[in-house]
């Protein structure tokens, strides 16, 4: 009894797009029970992301929603270098709260990048969550790995292995956990914002379900990585074909 994964997935333009959608396009196919939910951070849908979708035969929703133009800086100043995929997973959430209902959909919600790497045992672990499961993130946060410290006796998390504000109430990257669909349903002011501090976008929005003792450390406890915060390079491109694809 697998229950549906929602993964909500921002995406934007740029000449990686479609090889980073290619790729976790084909690791969901290898996972049961998924429903996509692919949010264009642009002003309209793109054939290239219509198109992709459609070809994966995926479950999937296709939505759009454009960042505000104010909040896309990409100022090096860090206060005023903006979150990414912030509307988008609103927008994703908002879709989930319009089109469902709680008690009669069951299901686990997972912000998953377009630009991660996502091992399908991932994916094994997700469906396990009953109300907010956590795991570790490779490649991110300047360390090898990020991790939610787990009591071997207690099988409780008691803090966070984080190359970054380790004290955070949750010290997690949006790729190390997801949420049961009935408490995002039913938890309907929870969204994620440009108020809340650089970094804190994951604790925050944690903060409107749960607290650290309840957390469900899936991953062996924790001791397992299934999902790298990988960054792919920006391609120089010094030409551009017409006509095709890419
Ligand atoms: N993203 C977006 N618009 C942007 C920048 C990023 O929709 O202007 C998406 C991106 O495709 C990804 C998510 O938001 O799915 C997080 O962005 P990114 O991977 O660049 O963030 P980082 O890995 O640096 O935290
Ligand atoms: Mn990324």
């Amino acid at each position: 009894n697998y229950p549906i994964i929602y993964c909500i997935t921002p995406t934007y333009w740029r000449y990686v797009q479609k090889a980073e959608l290619t790729q976790i396009s084909q690791t969901l196919k290898l996972v049961p029970n998924i429903h996509w939910i692919v949010i264009e951070d642009a002003k309209e849908k793109s054939d290239l992301v219509r198109n992709l979708i459609e070809e994966s035969h995926l479950i999937a929703t296709h939505l759009v929603a454009q960042t505000a133009p104010v909040e896309k800086s990409k100022d090096k100043n860090p206060k005023v270098k903006r979150h990414r995929g912030v509307e988008q997973r609103n927008t994703g959430l908002k879709w989930l709260r319009d089109n469902l209902v709680p008690g009669k959909h069951k299901g686990v919600v997972y912000f998953m990048d377009d630009d991660n790497t996502y091992s399908i045992k991932l994916f094994e672990e997700i469906a396990k969550v009953k109300r907010v499961g956590v795991w570790p993130v490779g490649l991110v946060g300047g360390l090898n790995v990020e991790m939610p410290i787990v009591d071997e006796n207690t099988g409780k998390v008691t803090g966070y292995k984080s190359g970054w504000l380790p004290n955070r109430p949750f010290a997690i990257d949006m790729a190390g956990f997801a949420i049961n669909l009935d408490l995002i349903l039913t938890k309907k002011d929870a969204n994620f914002s440009y108020q809340m501090a650089k970094g804190m976008q994951e604790s925050e929005f944690l903060s409107y379900f749960t607290t650290k003792e309840e957390l469900e450390p899936l991953a062996d406890l924790c001791t397992k990585v299934y999902v790298w915060h990988t960054r792919t390079e920006t391609p120089k491109i010094s030409g551009t074909i017409p006509n095709i694809e890419v």
